[in-house]
């Protein structure tokens, strides 16, 4: 059997390297002092805290499905939920996604808005007939609504100047709205269905902590192990100079690792092409909240720092031991001092009080319009010498979860031949 390195244990790398030990000897390299990622959990006196966003589970791919429940039982472990979520505007709560409740904006609003839709009522753009992202939100949801909600909110998430984001990257991932389906949801007063996490699955103890430590049952994963060195050798690849793998999974940050490799010019040179990728950190602070019964709270207005509230403590009882009220999430793109950012708390809804807080210097990734064909050809060059790219950083895709599950399977697929 051959021998593969997969670094990284975030949900990526522990689900390809579940699926490669079924034909591989599989060695996990993993940086921190535990596996997780992205979706590692701490418990804060007893509360459970998501320490990057609030993670929750499901998928519209029946086979990614078909292996995860595989892996759990989702009559005992997991609950299910249906996604309550919200906008806070003016003080007032509006529900989500905005175009599909226009009627509970001020009566001004929404004929400045109706305006922008009969103005538009010839437009046949499709999603991908728009330039980037900015030209989309502004062609498809017309002014008033771009500025009142779409530019606010995504400048916010995404710090950055929205006409440099294409938009294939975002596709699927976003409501993409027509005229018609906007006027029809207002009228038939439709609430969100489609998006994947309008219903979703959480795990009755420990959220996505639970997760990772399920998927990690039985592996071989070294932690501490940061891989600083990758050398091509005839028969395979060094590791840190000194473990010797056939072929390795990369799920790390793929901007670092043209730097890191010796012996493989022609990939080291392609990588050379994708260190400059931009990324957005984020900045969370862990509070107990008054109870509200909503799961997200998005927050476009420029008077708060923060984009989102994620009601963690509604997704499962047990997140909530050891305090009083609820807990929550808030949510800050960027980079931020905690002692700049925690007076804001006292501008949102809920009394919230502080417990514990997050900085992930790595949460977000921005595509350009040439990193997917720059991806293909480092991938297609990489797997000729056994080098294999994974997950959001190691594909430098907008992955959720499932996707990184999806993905997961195909690599592990093309590497069992
Ligand atoms: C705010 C936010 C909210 C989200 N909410 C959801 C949600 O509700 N549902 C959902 O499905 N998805 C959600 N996601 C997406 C989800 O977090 C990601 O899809 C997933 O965690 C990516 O996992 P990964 O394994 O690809 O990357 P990571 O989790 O980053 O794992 C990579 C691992 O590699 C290790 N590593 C890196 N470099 C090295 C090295 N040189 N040597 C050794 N180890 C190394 C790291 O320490 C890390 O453990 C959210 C993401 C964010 C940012």
């Amino acid at each position: 059997m051959k021998n593969i390195a997969v670094v990284g244990a975030g949900i990526s790398g522990l689900s390809a390297a579940r699926m490669i030990s079924q034909f591989a000897n599989v060695t996990m390299l993993e940086r921190a002092d535990r596996p997780g990622g992205l979706v590692k959990c701490t418990r804060e006196h007893d509360s459970l805290f998501h320490r990057v966003g609030g993670h929750v589970f499901n998928s519209k791919n029946k086979a990614v499905l078909d292996w995860f429940w595989g892996q759990f039982d989702q009559e005992t472990e997991f609950l299910k939920a249906k996604r309550k979520a919200a906008i806070l505007m003016d003080d007032k709560l509006i529900g989500y996604p905005l175009e599909n409740f226009l009627w509970q904006l001020p009566k001004a609003t929404v004929s400045a808005i109706l305006d922008d839709m009969l103005a538009n009522q010839g437009n046949t753009k499709k999603p991908e007939d728009y330039p980037h992202f900015e030209a989309f939100l502004r062609g498809n949801f017309g002014e008033t609504l771009y500025n009142l909600y779409f530019k606010p909110y995504n400048s916010k998430i995404w710090n950055l100047d929205l006409s440099t984001v294409p938009l294939a990257w975002l596709d699927g991932k976003l409501p993409m709205p027509n005229l018609k389906q906007m006027l029809l949801s207002n009228i038939s007063k439709e609430e969100e269905g489609e998006m994947v996490h309008a219903t979703f699955y959480y795990a009755k103890e420990n959220g996505s902590q639970f997760i990772v430590d399920r998927l990690a049952e039985g592996l071989n994963i070294k932690t501490n192990y940061s891989v600083n060195t990758l050398e091509r050798k005839a028969d395979g690849w060094l590791v840190n100079g000194v473990d010797q793998f056939d072929e390795i999974v990369w799920t790390g940050d793929i901007r670092q690792l043209g730097a890191q490799i010796t012996g493989a010019p022609t990939v080291a040179e392609a990588l050379a092409g994708v260190t400059k990728l931009r990324s957005n950190a984020t900045t969370n602070i862990f509070c107990e909240t008054d109870p509200t019964d909503l799961s997200w709270l998005y927050l476009p207005e420029t008077k708060v720092k923060a984009h989102r509230i994620i009601y963690t403590g509604n997704f499962a009882p047990s997140n909530n031991r050891g305090h009083q009220r609820s807990t929550c999430v808030v949510e800050f793109s960027g980079t931020h001092n905690y002692d700049d950012i925690a007076p804001q708390l006292a501008l949102l809804p809920g009394n919230l009080t502080p417990i514990a807080h997050n900085y992930e210097a790595n949460s977000y990734i921005i595509q350009d319009e040439y990193t997917r064909a720059r991806l293909a050809d480092i991938k297609t060059k990489s797997a000729a010498i056994g080098l294999h790219y994974l997950g959001r950083f190691g594909e430098w895709e907008y992955y959720n979860m499932d996707k990184a599950i999806e993905a997961a399977m195909e690599l592990s697929e093309k590497i069992r031949g």
